[in-house]
């Protein structure tokens, strides 16, 4: 078989057989866009190391994207060469190393996630990170597939020494049990999955920010709520560089960076998140910002550039 890039980059997200590692590994002194599942940058004095944690697949349903027609959904993904029958989500988080710390941002699956996820640290340890040297996680939001890889299936920690850095709007939302119990059982899975993460979790560890608040000196974030309730973008400075973790602002880019109006399925405020995709796509394209997104495939960074209704988020090369 042929290996090409492109197999490279899909089946480096945790599914390569060792030869296919081999065959794919592409040195680069400041940045790496590897078959070993990761992407890396230098940002001023920061390095920024994108990784995945693998790809989930599903069906594309006419409830995918809930207020576009599912030919208009269809055509967007046959004009990016992709699959017009299902889509493969990338699971992508995101290590900055700045000032002798690493942040880790949004956790993937641990082993709680379906076959083809739950590689974050295979992918950081080819990256040159030991996951036990993570000081501290920054959560987006508290979906599942941005908090399952805090805790094991067995119930262990899966950073038991680090800071874990949540938007308190999304901690009182998510771990309100009134609101939950006033919901139908089927209606609580979210809620019951925040408590299988963070019941009886160190209370030491976990700091809570409110959104627009800065984590440290270089790492600020900014509220983009409507996707959750306190759905937050985290946003690194060095020198005059910036990256901005939009997390699930724009989900799969070539469908809602492209179409800002779009709303994905996994909305829980449609009008809100729309209204806040547009505000912040146009200020971090206006800022030329270094943008990443947790389901945006690898290298998972990139610039956006104005492009009809909406953008074109363009993969750092
Ligand atoms: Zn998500």
């Amino acid at each position: 078989m042929q290996i090409s890039r492109r197999h490279c980059l899909l089946w480096g997200a945790g599914l390569a057989s060792g030869s296919l590692l081999g065959a794919c590994a592409t040195p680069s002194s400041t940045k790496t866009v590897s078959s070993m599942g990761f992407f890396q940058q230098q940002l001023g004095k920061a390095r920024i190391t994108a990784l995945s944690d693998g790809i989930g697949r599903r069906p594309l349903d006419a409830g995918f994207v809930k207020n576009a027609p599912l030919a208009q959904v269809q055509a967007a993904l046959a004009a990016a060469n992709l699959p017009t029958t299902h889509i493969d989500v990338p699971y992508t988080c995101f290590v900055v190393e700045l000032d002798g710390k690493r942040y880790l941002l949004d956790t993937g699956f641990a082993d709680n996630g379906a076959a083809g996820t739950g590689h974050l640290h295979q992918h950081m340890r080819a990256a040159g990170i030991d996951p036990a040297n993570i000081d501290a996680v920054i959560i987006s939001h508290m979906h599942g597939d941005h908090i399952n890889g805090l805790r094991r299936k067995d119930g262990s920690l899966v950073y038991p020494k680090a800071k874990v850095h949540i938007p308190q709007d999304e901690a009182a939302f998510w771990l309100d049990d009134a609101r939950m119990l006033a919901l139908p059982e089927s209606g609580r899975g979210g809620f019951q999955n925040a408590r299988r993460v963070f019941k009886g979790y160190p209370r030491e560890l976990i700091q809570l920010f409110k959104s627009g608040e800065d984590i440290a000196p270089g790492i600020s974030t900014l509220a983009a709520f409507g996707h959750s309730p306190g759905h937050t973008a985290i946003r690194v400075q060095s020198g005059s560089e910036r990256f901005t973790f939009i997390g699930d602002a724009a989900h799969l880019p070539v469908l809602f960076v492209k179409n800002p109006d779009w709303q994905v399925q996994f909305d829980m405020n449609p009008e809100q998140a729309r209204i806040t995709r547009h505000a912040l796509l146009a200020r971090l394209a206006a800022d030329k910002d270094w943008v990443g997104g947790y389901h945006f495939p690898l290298p998972a960074i990139g610039q956006l550039q104005k492009s009809g209704a909406g953008y074109e988020w363009v993969p750092r090369k």
